[in-house]
């Protein structure tokens, strides 16, 4: 069995390389192939949750679970809000293969998510990049989002305005003007919004969107949370991850439960990626990706990180 602890991760999986795994991952989910089970996530209170993501890979050959949550506190501990650990097992044996930390390719995975879904769905003549959420997370997106598009400018806001330096820096680090901006000139001047924060009301409502926005909202992953508003969704078109998760933790939760979307209406966004739904239908379409994370997303990541901490010497083998 490898471990890969979390401090081999940095450098060792790239934007692309998750963007590669994470979209191949989302093909052989729309085509069955691979597919993810309940998930199990549980309030420990004081703002704590906890969970596990799990499924199988029947083609990719993964089977796994990430065991992990969000903890607020830790902030002030110097250590990350989300921790996590992923644990790989043999789809024959049942064996366990590799331990691998999974904080940084939480990260990475949760980013190459909404860069996929900019890839696939966003208008091709997308200029100005939006940021909702200015956490640990909202710099790993905007280094996803912007390789994907040939954005000019990042515009941002934040609940919490003293976080905005994370977004000004990362903007300067890619080379692109960042202006902080109201919620009011955010929708106004963003052809693509990335939403990551841990809000449990709508940031963004539907008089802020203009057609023709591509909205990718990623903070939504628990029974509660909200981002947007579901009036939103209601006018858009909505793509998932995975659909069971959209309806019942994700975003697409509030539209649902009000009666403004239909499940059926949902679209994976593997279907996209394999062609079999066409995608952004025009140019005034708004579309909106509702980034659940998925476990199959972990596997992947994390297998990916263990073929390439094995090749470099950085993997520990130990017999168990
Ligand atoms: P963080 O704690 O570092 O940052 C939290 C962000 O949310 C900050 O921008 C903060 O200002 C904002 N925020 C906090 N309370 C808010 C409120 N009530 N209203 C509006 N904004 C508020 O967290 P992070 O690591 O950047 O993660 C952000 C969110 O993304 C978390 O909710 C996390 O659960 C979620 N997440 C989702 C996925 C996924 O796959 N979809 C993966 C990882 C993290």
């Amino acid at each position: 069995m490898w471990i890969v602890p979390e401090s081999a991760i940095t450098g060792l999986v790239d934007e692309q390389s998750a963007f590669d795994a994470i979209e191949a991952t989302f093909a052989a989910m729309s085509r069955q192939d691979a597919y993810n089970f309940p998930v199990v996530r549980e309030g420990l209170g004081a703002g704590r949750q906890y969970g596990f993501k799990s499924g199988l890979d029947r083609v990719g050959h993964l089977l796994g679970v990430k065991a992990g949550g969000y903890f607020p506190g830790n902030a002030e501990r110097g250590i990350p809000n989300h921790q996590s650990t992923v644990y790989l097992f043999d789809p024959d044996s049942g064996k366990p293969t590799a331990m691998v930390g999974g904080n940084l390719l939480t990260a990475l995975r949760t980013a190459a998510a909404s860069s996929i879904s900019i890839a696939h769905l966003a208008r091709k003549d997308a200029k100005v990049l939006g940021m909702v959420g200015a956490g640990h997370q909202s710099a790993f997106q905007m280094r996803a989002a912007v390789r994907q598009r040939a954005f000019e400018r990042v515009i941002g806001w934040n609940l919490h305005p003293e976080m905005l330096s994370r977004l000004a820096e990362t903007a300067a680090e890619l080379g692109l003007p960042f202006d902080a901006v109201s919620l009011e000139e955010l929708g106004a001047q963003a052809d693509v919004i990335v939403t990551i924060t841990s809000s449990f009301d709508a940031i963004l409502h539907d008089a802020h969107i203009r057609p023709g926005t591509h909205l990718a909202c990623m903070g939504t992953d628990t029974k509660g949370k909200q981002e947007v508003d579901a009036a939103i969704l209601a006018r858009a078109s909505v793509f998932t991850d995975e659909v069971a998760q959209s309806i019942s933790i994700g975003e697409a939760q509030h539209a649902v439960a009000a009666g403004l979307l239909e499940e059926g209406a949902i679209v994976e966004i593997g279907a996209v990626i394999n062609g079999t739904h066409p995608g952004r239908a025009s140019a005034e379409e708004i579309t909106v990706f509702d980034g659940t994370g998925v476990g199959l997303q972990d596997l992947a990541v994390a297998s990916k990180a263990v073929e390439l901490a094995v090749e470099r010497g950085l993997a520990q083998e130990i017999a168990f």
